[in-house]
């Protein structure tokens, strides 16, 4: 009977676990003793960095082009209920419930935008998943079919993280381009950016976050900090002061917690509701159990810094859930997790972006110069090889960064 790998969850963390785990059992010549099966939501690896864009083509990535060649069984289906004193985990598919089995478990099921508990949450819009992006897309190609009129043509953008920075800066083109396919005039389109805390972007250095400001004033966005939202209606918001601002789309960027399915394991779990994984990346209670991706706090150095909700951590927890949990179930040797780096990069709209390096996150490139790192880095570096052999070499713990593939 072969080894049940199970890996709930597609994404940075589970397409690579998955890679890995397939290249280190042919490393191991156990390849035919072991069965990897992948469970998604959908077919897709989703490349979530690039939700805010202004076109969404190119944002899906079939994951059933690596998964068949390789061997990889792949149920689409939703995890709703995991077991692991029994090893079990229940999912819910089109045609019903199935119970799955396995010896050894990588939860890599990501994160979800956090709720807002106000009245009229349900009128907000997010790029959080491709079908959240998907509905402002359609959402904004209906106000354009109504000429963007009053209200229609100001966005209110709530959260000034890294997401609610791109958001806020391409929104207009991305108004500007669905509105170009039947314009005869430009439209005097509004942004307002909302943020809790007192400063925006005070996250970053010094330089770095003067620089946020300025490119954001440059691009007339107005700026209302320490307010939040109270209220959202299909006409407008409502903020913590009292002001109401008319708006037909307000969109939520106020940052993401675990998914849920962390709360099947015992053990204490961080603010964002992550697992606490040990230097092998598995859960201290359940030695058959690793967490990859955004659902892992793993520490990175010996600074008091931990790993974040970023593609950088994603992707190498993957490659090394994936190496681990194969050495473990043939008794080899773990490999403690070693990736220190840290950088962020962010797009602030046309002739503008920004790198960042270090945990001060302090200013390296900015402008043009700036704008063409980020989209190298989430054009070309975040996507697996298109050749499906040259992907698996990739997924190395220890290669640096996936192959060059622009889309
Ligand atoms: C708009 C946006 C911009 C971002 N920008 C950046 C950036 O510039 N740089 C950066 O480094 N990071 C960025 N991030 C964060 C980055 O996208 C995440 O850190 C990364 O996607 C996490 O990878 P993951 O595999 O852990 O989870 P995900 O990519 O979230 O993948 C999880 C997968 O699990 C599936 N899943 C969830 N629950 C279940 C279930 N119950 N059953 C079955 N399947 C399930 C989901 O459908 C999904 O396919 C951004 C995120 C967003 C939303």
């Amino acid at each position: 009977m072969k080894k049940q790998l199970l890996i709930i969850g597609g994404g940075f963390a589970g397409f690579w676990s998955a890679l890995s785990a397939i290249r280190q059992s042919r490393e191991l010549q156990k390849g035919d003793e072991l069965e990897v099966t992948v469970v998604n939501m959908d077919e897709y690896l989703t490349i979530r960095p690039r939700l805010y864009e202004v076109s969404l083509k190119g944002l899906r990535v079939g994951l059933n082009k690596y998964f068949k060649p390789l061997g990889i069984k792949f149920i689409i289906g939703k995890a709703e209920i995991i077991n692991p004193d029994q090893n079990l985990v229940m999912v819910l598919t089109d045609s019903g419930s199935r119970i799955l089995n396995y010896d050894y478990l990588i939860l890599s099921s990501g994160s979800v935008l956090k709720a807002l508990n106000i009245p009229g949450i349900e009128n907000t819009f997010n790029v959080d998943t491709f079908n959240g992006a998907q509905k402002l897309e359609d959402h904004l190609t209906q106000l354009a079919g109504k000429n963007f009129v009053d209200s229609a043509s100001t966005f209110v953008v709530a959260g000034s993280g890294l997401t609610g920075l791109e958001v806020a800066t391409v929104i207009k083109e991305k108004a500007m381009k669905i509105w170009g396919e039947n314009a005869q005039k430009e439209i005097d389109f509004k942004v307002v950016l909302i943020e809790k805390a007192e400063k925006v972007g005070n996250y970053y250095a010094t330089e770095a976050q003067d620089y946020v400001i300025e490119t954001l004033k440059s691009k007339d966005i107005s700026i209302a900090t320490g307010v939040s939202l109270t209220a959202v209606s299909a006409d407008g918001a409502t903020l913590s002061d009292g002001t109401f601002i008319p708006s037909k789309t307000v969109i939520s960027t106020i940052g993401l917690v675990a998914s849920s399915l962390c709360h099947f394991f015992k053990g204490e779990k961080d603010k964002l509701g992550r697992l606490h994984v040990n230097k092998y990346l598995q859960l201290e209670e359940y030695e058959n159990v690793i967490a990859a991706g955004d659902v892992a706090n793993i520490p990175v150095d010996n600074e008091g810094n931990n790993s974040l909700m970023a593609c950088q951590f994603s992707m190498f927890l993957g490659k090394w859930a994936g190496h681990n949990a194969v050495n473990w179930l043939f008794s080899q040797p773990l490999k403690p997790y070693n990736y220190t780096d840290y950088v962020t990069c962010v797009d602030l709209g046309q002739q503008d972006g920004m790198l960042t390096t270090g945990w001060e996150r302090k200013l390296v490139s900015s402008g043009i110069e700036g704008k063409n790192i980020k989209m190298e880095v989430t054009t070309k570096l975040i996507y697996p090889a298109d050749d499906v052999e040259a992907a698996l070499e990739d997924s190395y713990p220890e290669v640096p960064n996936v192959s060059q593939n622009a889309v």
